[in-house]
């Protein structure tokens, strides 16, 4: 044969191999339709085992080395799995546009590499664009003007990526896909020069940290951070400096024609990174996919409290396979904690884990689940236990027996005793909602100077009360009456609070303002007016401050839950009601104060419940037995309007108690108190 037949032969068979490795993803993106179809598990860890050995065996007697062989296929196999997730689970994008998918650092950075890599076998169009910071390209996703940003995790060298955790924590953002991502730091320069020619490195910070050994083996040579390592690269090639380098990867020096004078100078030979895949809004994945799922929560201050949350996974055999802690943000010496653990919220299970662990928990939110790519691949895949099936781990104890008759067509299941039997008690710095003392909330209704909010916080902290109440956001019955003096109000509320260490309660109205009012503000309250504004109390869900409910002014108790149920349904768990009257045929006070919901409320649920007489009776003299009733028929706190000059209050002044007679009504419920206290 002529060399140039044999080439032409070897072109016809690289054709030939990749027609029949094109019909080999035809036939497995048919499996997982059926697979689909009939509810089987998408990979079956066995079957793939039996593939590879016949493969080794055939090698074998054809002559070709078994160990690439092994490679190959493992790299073939592992293709086919994505090509059924694309399947089963097709990325989203407007019809006939592109899909936006933003990364930080310039074309070349491994961020890119593994949106190319996510993408890539998906068939649809994509744009790629590079962000300076993470914070820009999340807001972006977030106004949905990306569809996807691709956001570094963890290394396996230089640990979690603490940044991303905190901008997911606030950002309301969802996890809809993982990518593993090798990283192979390369040295490269303009061409092929002795390393000892090299007088100045560049690259970014975690990659320079990755390739500490190396780089404190050279002499004469100055290491400079910058913001990625794509960009250094283009540096180098834009300087056209001989002396100069950087760290950065294969792709990078192809794309800015750099020479790689050395490969893999990273302290740890398999380094590889994590990348999520953040979207708006989460993705429901088919059963038949292996998925992890993460989420963020929040202790209770109890012993335990963490074990606890934890538990919810282990009892029903979901194996967690990172945990993360970060401070709480404006909570000192208090964490977030960041799960991943295998399973898939679509599976009633893992549903049942997370309800299970919300209710342990003070906070929760959970990001999404997505198809997993750690994990799976390296263990076997056993049928896992259904929870049905399972039986009960005999360490747990019996299911408490309900204190409640369970309610016909109940608005709420997160908001009932059944969930969770204990008290639910919240604590605000050294404050305790729900616990054994009652709590006093006090101030005036609206919050009209600095003077006015000093001298109601003086007074409250004076006489032992434990929560400064002020209205900044006023909702009025008539457009012309005062309407509060706004984040003005907010901040000299926050002052006055800080000053006199009271943790500070105040009014949000719209949904927009939760997280702004939530930087300043300890507590939020839904007013009456609002206690079925659906969309606040969906955002008072997502915020991990404690959220009071106003009870409305015509709403009966299981609507009243309902609306509790709206906030906890979102993760938040530090949930408590007030009661302050509701609208009857009686004209002789302004609402009529329903104490009877109180009981009836603390055997319904766990959630703290307090009651504002105030802005039930209208008249200030009628206040303090109302109060005292309250606290006889077991509220866990009391809210009060005070202000310094009820004559001239710019609202609610008729009801505001004079500082003399607020002294006086917090002396007689001190009183109560000890007498209702066990010896
Ligand atoms: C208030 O507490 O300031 C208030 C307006 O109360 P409600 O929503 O109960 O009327
Ligand atoms: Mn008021």
């Amino acid at each position: 044969m002529e060399l140039n037949e044999i080439r032409e032969r070897l072109d016809a068979l690289d054709t030939t191999l990749v027609e029949a490795l094109a019909e080999r993803q035809r036939l497995v993106g048919e499996v997982a339709r059926r697979k689909a179809a009939g509810g089987a598990p998408l990979r079956d860890l066995r079957r793939e085992e039996d593939v590879l050995t016949r493969v080794v065996e055939r090698s074998r007697g054809a002559g070709l080395d078994p160990f690439f062989m092994t490679r190959l296929f493992r790299d073939i196999m592992s293709q086919s799995v994505r090509t059924q997730e694309v399947v089963l689970a097709p990325a989203q994008a407007a019809p006939g546009a592109p899909l936006r998918v933003g990364y930080q650092g310039t074309e070349g950075a491994y961020s890119e590499l593994a949106g190319r890599r996510y993408f890539g076998p998906r068939g649809v169009e994509v744009s790629y664009q590079g962000y300076d910071t993470f914070e820009e390209m999340l807001e972006d996703v977030h106004d949905g003007k990306l569809d996807y940003g691709v956001q570094p995790i963890e290394n396996t060298t230089s640990g979690s990526v603490t940044a991303a955790y905190d901008l997911l924590s606030r950002m309301d953002l969802a996890l809809v896909g993982e990518e593993i991502q090798e990283v192979d730091h390369c040295l490269l320069a303009l061409e092929e020069v002795p390393l000892s020619r090299i007088r100045r490195i560049y690259s970014h910070p975690v990659a320079l940290s990755q390739c500490g050994r190396f780089l404190g083996g050279l002499r004469d040579c100055h290491v400079e951070a910058f913001t990625d390592t794509a960009m250094a690269a283009r540096r180098i090639r834009d300087e056209q400096d001989l002396s100069q380098a950087a760290i950065a990867s294969e792709e990078a020096a192809r794309l800015y024609g750099l020479t790689i004078i050395k490969r893999g100078i990273q302290d740890q030979p398999e380094n590889y990174t994590r990348m999520v895949i953040v979207a708006r809004e989460p993705v429901t994945f088919d059963l038949a996919i292996p998925c992890k799922t993460s989420l963020m929560f929040a202790t209770r201050h109890e012993e335990g409290a963490l074990v606890r949350c934890l538990s919810a996974l282990a009892e029903r055999h979901l194996s967690m396979t990172k945990l993360e802690s970060r401070p709480r943000p404006r909570n000192p010496w208090e964490y977030l904690f960041y799960v991943d653990f295998e399973g898939n919220l679509a599976d009633p299970n893992v549903a049942d884990a997370i309800r299970a662990m919300a209710a342990r928990a003070s906070f929760l939110r959970v990001f999404g689940s997505y198809p997993s790519r750690t994990g799976a691949e390296a263990r076997r895949a056993e049928p896992r236990p259904q929870v049905s099936a399972a039986p009960q781990a005999e360490a747990e104890p019996p299911e408490p027996a309900p204190r409640v008759a369970v309610l016909e067509k109940k608005a709420y299941t997160l908001a009932s005793r059944l969930h969770r039997p204990e008290d639910t008690v919240i604590r605000v710095g050294a404050v305790e909602i729900g616990g054994r003392r009652p709590v006093m909330i006090a101030g005036p209704c609206s919050v009209e100077s600095k003077e006015q909010i000093r001298a109601c916080a003086r007074v409250v902290k004076e006489l032992g009360g434990h929560i400064l109440r002020g209205g900044c956001f006023k909702p009025r019955t008539s457009p012309y009456s005062f309407q509060g003096l706004g984040f003005e109000a907010l901040d000299l509320l926050a002052e006055a609070g800080a000053e006199f260490g009271l943790p500070v309660v105040t009014e949000v109205m719209h949904p927009a303002d939760v997280g702004p009012v939530a930087e300043k503000a300890q507590i939020l309250q839904v007013g009456a007016r609002n206690m079925q504004n659906f969309s606040l109390l969906k955002e008072a869900g997502k915020i991990d401050r404690p959220v009071m409910i106003k009870r409305g002014l015509m709403s009966s108790v299981d609507e009243w839950l309902g609306a509790a149920e709206y906030v906890l349904a979102q993760g938040n768990q530090m949930v408590f009601l007030c009661e302050r009257g509701i609208r009857t045929f009686e004209t002789a006070t302004r609402n009529t104060l329903d104490l009877s919901a109180v009981p009836v409320v603390k055997e319904l649920s766990h959630v703290p419940v307090i009651v504002d007489p105030s802005h039930a009776l209208g008249v200030a003299r009628w206040v303090p037995p109302l109060a005292e009733a309250a606290i006889a028929c077991g509220a866990d706190g009391l809210m009060i309007e005070i202000h310094p000059d009820p004559e001239r209050a710019q609202s609610d002044g008729p009801q505001a108690l004079t500082f003399a007679m607020f002294e006086t009504l917090m002396r007689r419920i001190r009183g109560l108190d000890e007498a209702r206290r066990p010896a």
